[in-house]
């Protein structure tokens, strides 16, 4: 990779497209599940969570590589994020996290995925297909103890256990809640949710449950509440590299390093003359001769159209300023002060070249949101490329 950074006046690895894409650092992904595991423990069992396209990253390719390092089970969204895995060789088990729709269970069957229940509708669909197939369920029942979102509310879990001794179909193999608010150390809902959540456990162990797993914690439980780290712990972010801003600030914490980058290369520069404006609606308008490069990134291309005038991209190890709306397509840059930069040059949106590093989390931070919504928001028209893919 060293060397693809130094390479700024070469072609993009596939020179008929665009020079615009992200690169996935595998080894960073495997190294960030390593430095986690050994900081939260290696008794307990780890399920990677890759929905929503392992938050942007390329959800086929991240799992293969956990796979290969020993992560225990997979957590996607939706049922089509499940198949897509299946029919890319995942072989681990997956647990659908928002569920199996009504038309849904037969299909998600058929790839052994395991659903969460958090409705009694739910949970006597997949019975009754159970008993039609003669057969029994894995399910993993999702209890909300705070989140105030999915999950049966942790009130009823007495009677919820009692009607469920009743669905011969299923096999209530995990227990499962969400924290809200785990990167808040100052909270006491984390605290709460997890007294809740035994509570849960006891119930159903007294009506002759035996759940093989019982888990709680997501990035922020893992790391910064030991408690929430039972049975098996559900991890994103992290992963991903992304702790920055959903981590408590200020704690120990494991290393983690960034996976995705983002980059592109000058397509044109110019010299404007002072007074000379740039880009739609002229926001910016040039106080002294600059020198301006196009960069073929938009806000199709997730590079959020509130960074223009404010955010700033990397050419030659140095920084350079986004002058101008950010538009569709494109986005412009001010040069000026990087005398060598040249058509080609390697720019760096999100990641690091020759010492300067511009990261998710900044960007994030600037939008008044989560590196989360930055990655995520990486659209399709953006080539992922695994590091050694295009390594010269
Ligand atoms: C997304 C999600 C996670 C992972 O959360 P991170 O903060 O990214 O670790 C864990 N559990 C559930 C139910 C989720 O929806």
């Amino acid at each position: 990779m060293e060397t693809s950074h130094s390479d700024r006046t070469s072609a993009h690895p596939n020179p008929e497209n665009r020079p615009t894409w992200a690169e996935i650092d595998l080894e960073a992904l495997a190294f960030n599940y390593h430095s986690v595991r050994s900081f939260v423990g290696k008794g307990i069992r780890y399920l990677a969570v890759v929905k929503a396209d392992a938050y942007g990253h390329g959800a086929l390719k991240c799992a293969r590589r956990l796979q290969d390092e020993g992560v225990d089970w997979f957590g996607v969204a939706t049922v089509e994020e499940g198949v897509e895995l299946r029919q890319g060789g995942i072989s681990r088990p997956i647990l659908v996290m928002g569920g199996f729709w009504p038309g849904q269970i037969r299909i998600g069957l058929d790839n052994t995925l395991t659903p969460a229940v958090f409705t009694i509708e739910q949970a006597s669909s997949i019975d009754r297909v159970a008993n039609e197939i003669g057969t029994k369920i894995d399910v993993h029942l999702k209890f909300d103890t705070g989140m105030g979102r999915l999950g049966f509310p942790f009130e009823k879990a007495g009677e919820i256990a009692a009607e469920l001794t009743q669905m011969k179909g299923l096999k209530i193999d995990g227990l499962m809640t969400h924290f809200a608010s785990a990167d808040d150390l100052e909270c006491d809902l984390t605290g709460r949710q997890i007294e809740r959540f035994e509570l849960i456990v006891k119930l159903f162990r007294e009506k002759g449950f035996e759940p093989s797993y019982l888990d709680l914690a997501n990035s922020p439980g893992a790391v910064a509440h030991p408690a929430s780290r039972s049975g098996m712990v559900r991890l994103g972010g992290v992963l991903y590299g992304l702790g920055g801003d959903v981590l408590p600030q200020g704690i120990e914490a494991p290393e983690l390093r960034p996976v995705m980058s983002v980059r592109s290369r000058i397509a044109q520069l110019k010299t404007i003359r002072t007074g000379d404006s740039v880009g739609y609606s002229q926001t910016f308008v040039a106080t002294r001769e600059t020198r301006i490069a196009s960069v073929p990134i938009g806000y199709h291309d997730g590079l959020r159209r509130n960074l223009s005038n404010t955010g700033n991209m990397i050419v030659r190890g140095r920084s350079a300023p986004i002058v101008g709306r950010i538009s569709m397509d494109w986005t412009t840059i001010d040069v000026t002060d990087i005398c060598e930069a040249s058509v080609g040059d390697l720019v760096t949106v999100i990641g690091s070249d020759s010492g300067s590093e511009i990261n998710a989390e900044d960007i994030a931070r600037e939008l008044g949101t989560i590196s989360y919504e930055i990655t995520c928001g990486i659209r399709d028209r953006v080539p992922r490329i695994i590091s050694e893919e295009y390594r010269p």
